[in-house]
């Protein structure tokens, strides 16, 4: 049955839950926004998802919403797309399946923007390959499951609004903490039309990238009263930790070793996106003659390389910067050379990105050998949860015995590790994007350690410039907040 009769509740219609099936930390993003509207007097739910993506590290243990969830899962024909990393994306053949084996015929549409939709068969595939190897070679869906999710996606623009029912229209707004990347701004109308309740969810937010154009955000939304779902992955660091570290350190590193036949510097890097980043800065490094002719740049990684030439095929769905010069000279693609030759390398100065931010996927590959190489710097990259390989590695230095897999590996080379590149909103940035709106009647701070969620609403309840922020809290998965046309109505625990 599509549309579910809900109970006798005081809270005037039409009203909204916001449901936040995280496990309170920083992985993963989904989250259900309940419509409960009455159309011509038959009272009507609707659920609208935002996001199911895949617990990472230490958050895997963590309990969800359990029974409750279960329900979200089945009542969802709709689900919103911020951008296509795992923790936000690698749950979404879970939920496709799990409907499947409920008997539930109808299929979810999953709405995503043209960039994320031209990657999605990349991620969905990979997720499967690192699930099953994880898995001790057991997947946990078919191919074919694949295939069903793939023909449930729906690509669109920005700004283009869809009507789910005569009740709810959303539409994405853009974001760039990827360069397809999409807010998900969701009204609820009366019967004439007239949007009531107004809410956006960020997802992953920044406000510009290196690689796009300036975001557009549609001023009209800034003036509407408004309910703010916001992340806060780095809400309690400041901007000012965004020195040029990582240019600083491969610098010095070139000049240390200058006197030296070879060197290795292994960059495990995020496939979709962060890979083009740091290929970026590369590049730029290079022009500026920061990095010599001499050292040769390589990439590897079959995500890496096939995220790469979507965004240079299709510069308009990414948003590209006209003219922008991603690509550093002279790289190579090892998917065209022996790996071998250059694990063992003796003879070159040389600079790999591998994909595999958490330290798996190819970056695996050179990890041990060059761990124990003093002749090599392991440069780390964005966040990294605690209990992963990659977490190891960061916090490693040259004398520090690590396991890694079944081995254990005493460490020599340097090891580096920087943020810079991660395109999360620090604190500024946060406090800017919601002092920019006129009328907030509900702010939710979502998807960030549980510590710098409870900071960050108190900063905001405490600092005398939020006079639009009605009301705050960190909606974490224990709760759930009913929330009217006017204000917020109950905070509900989760059953
Ligand atoms: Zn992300």
């Amino acid at each position: 049955m599509r549309n579910k009769k809900c109970k006798g509740k005081k809270v005037p219609f039409p009203y909204i839950e916001i449901v936040n099936n995280d496990r309170g930390g920083v992985t993963p993003s989904n989250l259900y926004i309940v419509v409960n509207y009455n159309d011509y007097g038959k009272i009507r739910q609707e659920i609208v998802g935002v996001d199911c993506g895949l617990p990472q590290g230490r958050d895997a243990e963590k309990p969800g919403l359990g029974n409750r969830a279960e329900m979200l899962k089945e009542n969802c024909y709709v689900l919103l797309t911020s951008h296509g990393h795992v923790d936000h994306t690698g749950g979404f053949v879970d939920l496709c399946e799990y409907r499947r084996k409920k008997g539930i015929d109808e299929d979810i549409k999953v709405y995503m923007t043209h960039g994320t939709m031209h990657y999605m068969p990349a991620i969905q595939n990979d997720n499967l390959k690192v699930r099953t190897t994880e898995n001790s070679g057991k997947p946990p869906y078919s191919e074919g499951a694949v295939r069903r999710f793939l023909n449930c996606c729906i690509p669109l623009g920005y700004d283009e609004p869809v009507n789910v029912n005569d009740y709810i229209r959303f539409r994405f707004i853009e974001n760039c903490h990827t360069m397809d990347s999409a807010m998900s701004f969701i009204e609820v109308m009366d019967n004439n039309d007239n949007p009531l309740i107004n809410v956006l969810v960020t997802g992953d937010y920044k406000k510009e990238n290196n690689l796009t154009k300036d975001a557009y955000f549609p001023d009209w939304i800034r003036h509407k009263p408004l309910y703010l779902v916001i992340e806060s992955t780095y809400a309690s660091e400041s901007k000012a930790s965004e020195v040029k570290k990582f240019r600083k350190d491969i610098v010095s590193f070139i000049n240390k070793n200058k006197g030296n036949k070879y060197f290795n510097i292994l960059i495990p890097a995020f496939s979709m996106e962060t890979t083009e980043h740091i290929l970026y800065e590369l590049a730029s490094m290079q022009a500026e003659g920061l990095i010599p002719t001499g050292v040769s740049i390589k990439l590897d990684g079959q995500l890496s390389e096939s995220h790469l030439k979507k965004v240079l095929g299709n510069p308009k769905d990414f948003r590209l910067k006209d003219g922008i010069k991603i690509l550093p000279d002279n790289l190579q693609l090892v998917s065209g050379i022996d790996r071998k030759l250059i694990i063992n390398n003796r003879s070159e100065k040389q600079i790999v990105v591998a994909s595999g931010g958490m330290m798996q996927g190819a970056s695996q590959n050179y990890l041990v050998p060059w761990l124990k190489n003093k002749n090599t710097l392991i440069y780390a990259i964005g966040y990294k949860p605690e209990g992963t390989a990659g977490y190891r590695v960061a916090n490693a230095k040259p004398g520090d015995l690590i396991s890694l897999g079944d081995t254990n590996v005493l460490v020599q080379a340097q090891i580096e590790w920087t943020r810079e590149f991660s395109r999360h909103s620090k604190q500024e940035e946060l406090i800017e994007f919601i002092l920019s709106f006129d009328d907030i009647r509900g702010l939710f701070i979502v998807h960030g350690e549980e510590e710098s969620r409870n900071q960050f609403v108190k900063l905001v309840k405490n600092d005398p410039r939020f006079t639009n922020v009605k009301f705050v809290k960190n909606l974490n998965y224990k709760q759930r907040v009913i929330a009217s046309k006017f204000k917020v109505e109950d905070i509900k625990e989760n059953e």
